[in-house]
């Protein structure tokens, strides 16, 4: 480890305004300074930073106090912090974004209920009616297959054409005019269906759609944007909802202060 100040000749050399301002602030303080530094923001402990730096054991927590008051330590780690917070400012909108995808998904996206024409909506004066007549005669051939009686086989005179999509006949004496339900699951790779998508599982009844679950999403939606305030107010902080999100996301709550705090 150099002797204090060799940095500073050293970096009195470089161009000062090609340094960022962490460096900048970095350029004002001893070789240990900047290690205290550098080993704070690794895990915000103060004297557990100080002990790394190279200070006595004995003295470390001590030390570790007076150097946080600093005001040229406070405002490299204020100014580190800060950077930090606004580069994985990208992420928390990021995850926002997400969150709000899957808020706002429509189910129907990937699995639809639908409510079609049943085969005697249309049919003539409400008989069975058939796809095509290539259905009809597989039909009527099952029954003679197993010895249906006459007056029982399938009858052509309801017509073709039939459509499950066509809208169910109000007037209908076998549906009432309800129609009859359909499922139908759409494409789930498309882009409308992906954020509410959560994977299939084939079961002995057949196989069971995930979807992602809207409410939870949307609370996250309220929590990013501060909207419960009670919660976010437990980090005792008025801060950016934003900057809290990111600092619990970082799996801490701690801020450079000039005191340190009970930290290990
Ligand atoms: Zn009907």
């Amino acid at each position: 480890m150099g002797r204090v100040g060799d940095n500073r000749t050293e970096l009195a050399r470089v161009d000062r305004e090609r340094l960022d301002p962490f460096e900048r602030a970095l350029d004002r303080l001893t070789q240990r300074e900047q290690s205290f530094v550098h080993h704070y923001l690794l895990d915000l402990s103060a004297s557990e930073a100080a002990r790394r730096a190279g200070y006595a054991e004995h003295t470390a927590r001590f030390l570790a106090s007076r150097i946080l008051r600093n005001p040229d330590v406070a405002a490299a780690i204020r100014i580190a912090m800060a950077e930090r917070a606004r580069r994985t400012q990208i992420d928390a909108d990021a995850v926002l974004c997400r969150w709000w995808a899957t808020a706002t998904a429509n189910p129907n996206d990937i699995i639809q209920h639908i409510l079609g024409a049943c085969r005697y909506c249309h049919g003539t004066d409400h008989t069975y009616q058939w796809r095509d007549r290539r259905e009809f005669r597989a039909a009527l051939a099952r029954a003679k297959a197993n010895n249906e009686p006459d007056d029982l086989l399938p009858s052509e005179e309801g017509g073709f054409s039939y459509n499950a999509l066509s809208e169910p006949d109000p007037d209908c004496p076998r549906c009432d005019g309800i129609g009859e339900s359909m499922v139908v699951v759409h494409d789930t790779s498309s882009p409308l269906a992906a954020p509410l998508y959560d994977g299939l599982k084939k079961t002995r009844d057949g196989v069971e759609f995930h979807l992602a679950d809207r409410a939870k999403a949307l609370e996250m939606v309220a929590r990013h944007l501060g909207m419960f305030n009670d919660k976010l107010k437990l980090q005792g902080d008025a801060e950016n909802p934003l900057t809290v999100l990111i600092r619990e996301l970082q799996g801490t709550s701690l801020q450079p202060v000039a005191n340190p705090t009970d930290d290990d």
